[in-house]
């Protein structure tokens, strides 16, 4: 099965052989290895202060929210929360659940927040923190997240920056530092696992706040990980492939897997402009690892999904407002230029103008990389 999703991703050889190592003690002689490896590596790549500063749990990525959440906030706790999609509301949704008192700003479908709306929200109130959403997942849509963090940074007493970036990093880099507090990943997307491990990366600031009591959290107190241990049995097969996956991310480095991400964006706007379908962002704020399309009024999504599963591809559907008519194509974590093409030869026979999307993806590859695919 081609898999062109948000997603869970494809999961690179060297990823599935390292998850067949054989089990052995997490508190034995073997496993800490990985243990230090991972936590090293972590804290490289998101540049956080120490491999101390970084925390991965058992869970989906939701539960990297909830971490978050019960960590940093106590009920009552005033947070605002940008929504720019299905994911800021959720985060919301998780606070909410969490007795957090909200408030929202929420952006239109398929535009990013905007920098000063946001510290115009901030002046004149308390918040103890402000969750965002870095690539919004449900729209397609990359937030200024970096540029937020800087304007941030000149406040005194500036709230907790908490940044979801499940569908964003590696693919996608940001760094916790002075400016972002908290950076929440999860494995199934741009780190090229199979989906179980959320992983928290804290700045010196984040690690500080990290509250030492607090009801209705025990399972995803953040405190033991960060002194370093591991309190439960950990997923050990999803360490072992997230190992080897973080020496790809290493061996790839930061700027050359987002010129590859923004590529496969740039082929997949100019396919399916030509094809007949409709890019829902505008290309200055669209994200490098998932497009969002609006399909002419003559295809309805699920069929139009139903019939590529049959010939051997997934693509995602949309949700919220955009569930009608709109597809999602996913090009995050280990997909290259030759996964795309099979994927996109595979769904053109589905468009309206089929060798006009195959032209123009070959056209686009061949003037931003001078080689014709795959
Ligand atoms: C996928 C995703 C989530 C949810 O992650 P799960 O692993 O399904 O729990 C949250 N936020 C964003 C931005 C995502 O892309």
């Amino acid at each position: 099965m081609h898999i062109l999703l948000p997603g869970p991703t494809p999961i690179p050889k060297e990823v599935e052989q390292a998850m067949l190592t054989s089990m052995s003690d997490h508190r034995g002689s073997i496993f800490p290895a990985v243990h230090d490896a991972v936590q090293t590596k972590l804290a490289n790549l998101f540049s956080a202060p120490s491999p101390r500063h970084v925390a991965v749990l058992p869970a989906s990525g939701t539960g990297g929210l909830e971490a978050a959440i019960q960590n940093l906030f106590t009920p009552g706790d005033h947070v605002l929360v940008v929504e720019t999609g299905l994911f800021g509301r959720r985060f919301g949704e998780v606070a909410e659940a969490h007795g957090l008192a909200l408030d929202r700003i929420e952006i239109t479908w398929g535009e990013p927040f905007n920098v000063s709306r946001v510290l115009e929200r901030l002046s004149g109130a308390t918040y103890r923190g402000i969750l965002v959403t870095h690539n919004e997942t449900s729209t397609g849509v990359l937030n200024p997240v970096t540029e937020l963090a800087q304007q941030l940074h000149h406040q005194s007493d500036r709230p907790l920056l908490v940044v979801d970036s499940i569908s964003g990093v590696p693919s996608i880099p940001l760094s916790v530092g002075e400016d972002i507090d908290v950076i929440i990943a999860g494995s199934q997307k741009g780190f090229m696992c199979p989906p179980g491990l959320a992983m928290l990366a804290l700045s010196g600031r984040g690690r500080e706040s990290v509250l030492h009591k607090r009801i209705g959290r025990f399972y995803f107190d953040l405190s033991p990980y960060l002194a370093g241990h591991l309190p439960y049995t950990p997923a050990i097969s999803l360490w072992y492939g997230l190992n080897a996956a973080l020496t790809l991310v290493e061996r790839e480095g930061s700027e050359r897997r987002l010129a590859r991400h923004t590529l496969l964006r740039d082929i997949v706007r100019a396919y399916a402009r030509a094809g007949g379908l409709t890019p829902l962002v505008e290309e200055r704020w669209a994200s490098p690892t998932v497009t969002a399309l609006r399909l002419p009024g003559t295809i309805d999504p699920s069929r139009l999904r139903h019939n590529l599963e049959q010939r051997g591809l997934q693509i995602a559907g949309a949700l919220g407002p955009w569930h009608n008519n709109v597809i999602r194509i996913g090009h995050v974590g280990a997909v290259d230029v030759g996964d795309l093409w099979a994927g996109l030869g595979l769904l053109a026979p589905e468009l309206p103008y089929p060798e006009k999307a195959l032209t123009a993806a070959l056209e686009t590859a061949n003037e931003k990389t001078g080689r014709l695919l795959p």
